[in-house]
């Protein structure tokens, strides 16, 4: 049986980031059902991360790491081309990450600060005992018992922990992703990420380090027309579809992309945790709040909330009452801002009317606004 003073399920960016902040002055378990962090979508880090990097004291050392800059973003929506450079930010460059990379660097300076990782492992059952939880976890080979007086969950998207707490996932929408991997055979002159809305949804492509690339199509997964997400789980039906594209195919040219052979289909949707913190326990980064890609803040939205979930983990741990329900309240703001920037976004994009894609988005802008998109 292990005793800690914080348990934390999921060691991506929100778990591995809570854990790298408590570790120093708290006994900190981190589990994670993946043996090492995998390759996947989702790696175009704002600038503003840079804030947060310098306060953790982890700026210098991500340089050292090579991932590729990103200089800004383009977007072709409601058929208006548009750029955002970041020459204009004053945090600087974004970032193309190298998704595994990242994470487990992250991982590593949790270890260095004093955490405790344990991999392959997933859990099991939670229970609430005297002064903290009971919770047996399944590693690869055994069964293991942890007494932990908080509890974080930080598993992503599926908020496993969260769940066995009696909270309850909201979906705003049925937002799907289908994206591959490919290489670029011309290095990349501009390495801005490319955002352009079709009928049915909307592209993404960015380069990543390595002369890698990622291209990726969202729509909604119940959708029953000829761009709906079963007809395009081929490389060669969904490069065709982007062919059919304006900026997103002159970006493919350009690069001489060449995809890889398969295909992946991932949840995209808007969702968040209800409550998002309880007694002794909160949700940090996709478990508390799942952002739509097309607000490129997962990544940030996880390392703040891993933070601040930590931040409200040592204070109840030194006595405080309420840090929680503070915890709870800031991030009930996040979501309010969020989802009307959402909607703003989604308004912006007129030309397809009798699109059920655009139709739904639509009419969550005209609730939301009291204007007509
Ligand atoms: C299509 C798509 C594109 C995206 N693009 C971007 C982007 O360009 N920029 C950006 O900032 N964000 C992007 N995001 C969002 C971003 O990837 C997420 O917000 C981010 O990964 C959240 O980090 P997290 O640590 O909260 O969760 P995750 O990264 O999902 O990590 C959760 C961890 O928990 C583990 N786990 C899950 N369940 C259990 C369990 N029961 N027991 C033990 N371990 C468990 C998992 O193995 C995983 O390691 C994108 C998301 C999608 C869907």
């Amino acid at each position: 049986m292990i005793r800690c003073d914080v348990l934390i399920v999921g060691a991506g960016p929100a778990g591995a980031i809570a854990a790298l902040n408590l570790a120093s002055s708290r006994q900190v378990l981190l589990v994670d059902k993946r043996i090492a962090p995998v390759a996947r979508i989702g790696e175009s880090l704002p600038p503003a991360a840079r804030r947060l990097l310098t306060d953790m004291g982890l700026w210098d050392d991500f340089l050292r790491q090579g991932h590729a800059a990103c200089y800004g973003n383009r977007s072709l929506w409601n058929g208006v081309a548009a750029e955002h450079d970041f020459i204009r930010d004053p945090d600087g460059q974004g970032w193309h990450l190298d998704r595994a990379q990242f994470e487990s660097w992250l991982q590593a300076h949790a270890v260095n600060r004093g955490a405790s990782l344990l991999t392959s492992t997933t859990l099991d059952s939670v229970t609430a005992i005297k002064d903290g939880w009971q919770v047996m976890l399944d590693t690869s080979t055994d069964c293991l018992e942890v007494q932990a007086k908080l509890l974080i969950d930080a598993g992503g998207r599926a908020a496993s922990l969260g769940k066995q707490l009696g909270a309850g996932r909201q979906h705003h929408d049925s937002l799907v992703c289908l994206w591959l991997y490919g290489h670029d055979q011309h290095i990349a002159v501009d390495s801005r990420s490319q955002i352009e809305a079709v009928e049915q949804g909307w592209w993404y492509t960015a380069s990543l380090p390595g002369q890698r690339r990622v291209l990726a199509f969202h729509t909604d997964s119940d959708l029953q027309n000829p761009a709906n997400a079963r007809e395009l789980r081929s490389p060669a039906a969904l490069l065709q579809a982007a062919m059919a594209t304006t900026e997103i195919s002159a970006q493919l040219d350009a690069a001489g992309f060449v995809a890889d052979a398969e295909v992946a289909t991932t949840a995209a949707h808007s969702a968040t945790l209800q409550p998002v913190a309880g007694d002794r326990w909160c949700a940090a980064g996709d478990a508390a709040m799942s952002f739509d890609p097309l607000s490129s803040q997962g990544l940030f939205n996880a390392m703040y909330t891993g933070l601040a979930a930590a931040l409200a983990c040592d204070r109840t741990l030194s006595g405080e009452v309420g840090a929680f329900d503070d915890y709870g309240n800031e991030l009930r703001r996040i979501e309010t801002a969020y989802l009307r920037h959402l909607d703003f976004w989604y308004g912006q994009e007129k030309r397809w009317p009798d699109s059920a894609f655009w139709q739904r988005r639509h009419r969550r802008y005209v609730k939301a606004t009291g204007q007509i998109s």
